[in-house]
């Protein structure tokens, strides 16, 4: 069994009644067991977080800025490790593990920039209209903050919060998800093997009681939770004694595909938006809308690249893509294929589920699907996409709009002016245009609507750690 508790720089074993069973994917079978965190020990986390914060927040941000560099080294360093385990564990194929290591190192590295700026301007002044008075800026801590996080990009969702909240010298606990609970161990391995001082980062591993047990605790500055709209409403209910929240929640997103585009181009951008990952992104676009004039000749070159997408193990022979990552969302995107076949809406790719061993689905198109079914209007998190026609800008702008989510989009035109003017009538937190979902550390991340609260990444992702003080003086 496995100490998987980092609790004060100490590996305890978990003390709470939940076993966690970490299974890998593609076979179906456990690989690795663990013991969530007891009440008292997500107490104990949150406690070593709060002493170790008068120091860790003292602490000049350059030297912080150290740390960070020392994380990036050494993921680099356990790069091999976190691919094969990424790809067990979520059954990722290997490019895809490898991207998520890289956006790792690029989270900590650019973090650590931020840092050295903060150190080398720490009190700014502030001009001001009126004369006698002089005020300068501090952007100090928020305090001990709980960081909740799913489990399809383990590495790089908590690298998200990790990486800025330790930069603006907040002290930390983490709960990963009990689907892939070993791939956050690493940070605490690089805790210790850079010295990290103890209490600055905790990790406590368990189910829903544990993830209840840390945002009802009182002794949290902040909370930062990405995941299910459903948990992110209870966990807001929890941060309802006025302590500061972040939300990354799901999405239903669209990718607007208009008559003047190159189609084997946008056949692509749209296999890439919903095949990554087997679909399992808050941000997989997965509402195709696309000009009645080509419909027709898109559907069916989607058609063929679905079919002869390769999917199976990735530790076994080369794929484009691995199982679903849980038996239960393997369950949950088969009911999506069941609703389906009863709403009666017309599959001209896929709607295959199979698991013997492992958990997978085949690619899946369903076309001209109506507005109201559930699969154009809820999050499937999974590789299923639906398609629907329109005729004029207008309509194409007010379908994609009408969602109860705001993530992102992908606007593909070779007219860039009406791309650029589509970009701006979305009402997402991040639009690409005639690209794939390419994700820079200096842009955020993040929606509107019900996709969330707050930004992550860029300096905006630094923004939600700190607090802004301001220090006035009477020149007189
Ligand atoms: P989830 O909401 O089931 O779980 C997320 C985390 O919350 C896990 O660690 C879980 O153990 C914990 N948890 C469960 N119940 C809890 C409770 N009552 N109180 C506190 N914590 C609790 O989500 P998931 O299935 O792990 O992830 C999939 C969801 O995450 C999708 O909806 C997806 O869109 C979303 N997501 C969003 C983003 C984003 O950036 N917007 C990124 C990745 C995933």
């Amino acid at each position: 069994m496995k100490a998987a508790q980092y609790i004060n720089a100490q590996w305890l074993t978990g003390e709470g009644a939940e076993l966690i069973r970490v299974f890998d994917p593609s076979q179906g079978q456990p690989f690795a067991e663990l013991t969530s965190a007891s009440t008292a020990q997500v107490d104990q986390a949150v406690a070593a977080a709060r002493e170790a914060l008068p120091a860790w927040r003292k602490v000049d941000a350059s030297v912080r800025a150290g740390y960070l560099r020392g994380f990036a080294e050494q993921l680099e360093q356990r790069r091999e490790a976190l691919i094969a385990l990424q790809m067990q564990n979520n059954g990722k194929p290997r490019h895809e593990a490898v991207v998520d290591v890289d956006d790792a190192i690029a989270t900590f590295s650019y973090y650590a920039t931020l840092a050295d700026a903060l150190a080398s301007n720490p009190s700014p002044e502030v001009p001001l209209s009126v004369p006698g008075f002089t005020s300068h800026t501090r952007l100090e801590p928020v305090g001990v903050v709980g960081l909740i996080v799913p489990w399809n990009f383990p590495l790089v969702t908590s690298a998200w919060k990790l990486a800025p909240a330790l930069a603006a010298g907040c002290t930390v606990v983490l709960k990963p998800s009990e689907i892939t609970p070993l791939i956050e161990q690493t940070y605490g391995e690089i805790a210790d093997a850079l010295g990290l001082p103890p209490g600055v980062l905790n990790i406590v591993c368990g189910k829903a009681e544990t993830g209840i047990a840390l945002s009802n605790n009182a002794g949290l500055d902040k909370l930062s939770f990405t995941g299910s709209n459903a948990v992110g409403t209870q966990v807001m209910h929890s941060a309802a004694h006025c302590r500061p929240i972040t939300l990354e929640l799901g999405g239903k997103s669209a990718i607007v595909v208009f008559e003047d585009c190159d189609l084997d181009q946008a056949v692509e951008w749209i296999v890439a938006g919903i095949a990554w990952n087997s679909g399992q992104m808050c941000s997989a676009t997965s509402r195709l809308l696309v000009h009645e004039r080509i419909a027709d000749a898109l559907i069916q070159r989607l058609q063929s690249a679905f079919e002869t997408l390769r999917v199976g193990n990735p530790l076994t022979g080369e794929v484009d893509m691995g199982p679903l990552t849980s038996q239960a969302q393997w369950a949950k995107v088969s009911e999506y294929f069941a609703i389906a076949r009863a709403e009666g809406l017309q599959c001209v790719a896929g709607g295959k589920a199979w698991c013997d061993p492992g958990w997978f689905v085949s690619p899946t198109l369903y076309t001209d699907v109506p507005l109201n079914s559930r699969l154009w209007t809820e999050e499937i998190f999974g590789p299923v996409l639906c398609s629907h026609r329109f005729s004029s800008e207008d309509q194409a702008v007010a379908l994609a709009n009408d969602s109860r989510f705001g993530l992102v989009a992908t606007v593909i035109s070779a007219d860039l002016e009406r791309a650029e003017r589509v970009a701006q009538a979305l009402e997402v937190g991040h639009v690409w245009i005639n690209s794939i979902q390419a994700v820079f550390v200096e842009t955020s991340w993040g929606g509107t609507k019900g996709s969330g609260i707050g930004r992550e990444l860029g300096p905006w992702g630094l923004s939600a750690y700190q607090s802004v003080k301001h220090v006035t003086r009477c020149l007189g």
